[in-house]
């Protein structure tokens, strides 16, 4: 499950004010749109996430009640924060709200509990030839590390974070109200558990500094403009000793002249045939990815039409083999032609001169309705 906090969703601080709210809500609303990342669900649950983050931090009233709570902070609460809640109309609206944006929030056991790092993203400009035929590709991505002078504890070297009195480690803060009994984190230690009285001077008691990585980065042969990758385990470090997240890199592929990529993994290319070809049929040279082969069109080829050669496209990233190469027909209609041509035009067409082919379609056309003739 992803960081559950409205703050960190948002990548914000919790002071922030309306305007860095609503800005960094933009960018990732369009960094996670479903329309930029079509059929990628985690993108899309990405951006519910967003939304239902900025529903809540853009409405002075919601965030007043979000904050007021503390009770949305961390991913503390587990099923056990359910005990006792009576359910049904008892609540009014509000606390409704608060009821329902807590069991939400899922998370696992009790506060103090580590959390995972977040992911990271990244993207890489890739060549048609190296998206075709993979390539190795070294990026660099500013992420968090764990504190190097504190090994991540956030306490000061020679101290050590102490066990919260107020909790007793536990990092919930329980409270009876009538029938029932509310949790929220602990407000003496925000949580953790735990209190670091003396913090550490690098990381100021986070446990994490920022860093800068580099990674070597395998690109499948196939990928597109648009594909994730995804590198498990090389994204944010993790607090208090939590999993580090993944790191996704996005590949941006720059169009070739001649293949265009399809989402299913075959390839398009325009393929010029001449008229007479066209009527007569024809062997002709095509282009490959390897150089170039010899296709067949048939007498009779249409306009728009399209010949394949199977197994020709690039890997596909499925592992199941090679995409193939369709080859869609452009006929080449001439513009100017010789008085000889011209000749030999007038003939064809004397000899075609049958049936309009536009009988049927004028016919469906002519509605009294429409006012026709
Ligand atoms: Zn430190
Ligand atoms: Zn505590």
């Amino acid at each position: 499950m992803a960081s559950g906090d409205y703050y960190e969703v948002l990548g914000v601080g919790r002071k922030a004010d309306p305007d860095e709210i609503k800005k960094a809500y933009r960018e990732l609303a369009r960094k996670w749109h479903p329309d930029r990342n079509p059929g990628d669900s985690e993108a899309e649950e990405k951006f519910k996430e967003v939304q239902a983050a900025y529903d809540v931090l853009s409405d002075p009233e919601k965030r007043k009640q979000y904050d007021a709570g503390g009770m949305f902070g961390g991913g503390g609460f587990g099923p056990g924060g359910r005990g006792g809640f009576p359910g049904g109309g008892a609540f009014s609206g509000n606390i409704g709200d608060i009821f329902s944006s807590i069991f939400n929030r899922g998370g696992g056991g009790a506060g103090a509990g580590p959390q995972r790092g977040r992911d990271l993203e990244a993207e890489v400009q890739l060549s048609f030839d190296q998206a075709v035929h993979g390539t190795q590709i070294t990026i660099e991505v500013p992420t968090t590390g764990a504190c190097a002078t504190c090994g991540g504890s956030g306490a000061k070297p020679g101290t050590a974070p102490k066990v919260c009195q107020r909790c007793e480690g536990s990092g919930v803060d329980s409270q009876s109200q009538g029938f029932f009994s509310i949790q929220q984190p602990c407000p003496e230690c925000g949580g953790q558990g735990s209190v670091i009285e003396q913090p550490c001077p690098t990381c100021a008691g986070s446990g994490i500094t920022q860093e800068s990585k580099r990674y070597r980065v395998n690109i499948p042969a196939g990928v597109h403009d648009g594909s994730r990758i995804r590198l498990a385990g090389k994204g944010e470090a993790g607090f208090r000793d939590g999993p580090r997240g993944d790191l996704y890199v996005t590949t941006r592929v720059a169009p070739s002249p001649v293949f265009r990529q399809r989402p299913d993994g075959n390839l398009d290319v325009d393929l010029p045939v001449t008229v007479t070809e066209a009527i007569q049929g024809a062997t002709i040279e095509v282009p490959t990815l390897k150089g170039s082969k010899r296709i067949k069109i048939p007498p009779g080829t249409q306009h728009g039409s399209t010949q394949r050669l199977k197994g020709e496209g690039p890997p596909r990233t499925s592992g199941a083999g090679r995409g193939d190469i369709h080859y869609r027909v452009q006929l080449q209609i001439p513009e100017q032609l010789t008085p000889e041509q011209r000749e030999a035009v007038e003939g064809l067409a004397k000899a075609l001169n049958g049936e309009d082919p536009r009988s049927e379609l004028l016919a469906r056309a002519a509605r009294p309705a429409q006012g026709g003739e």
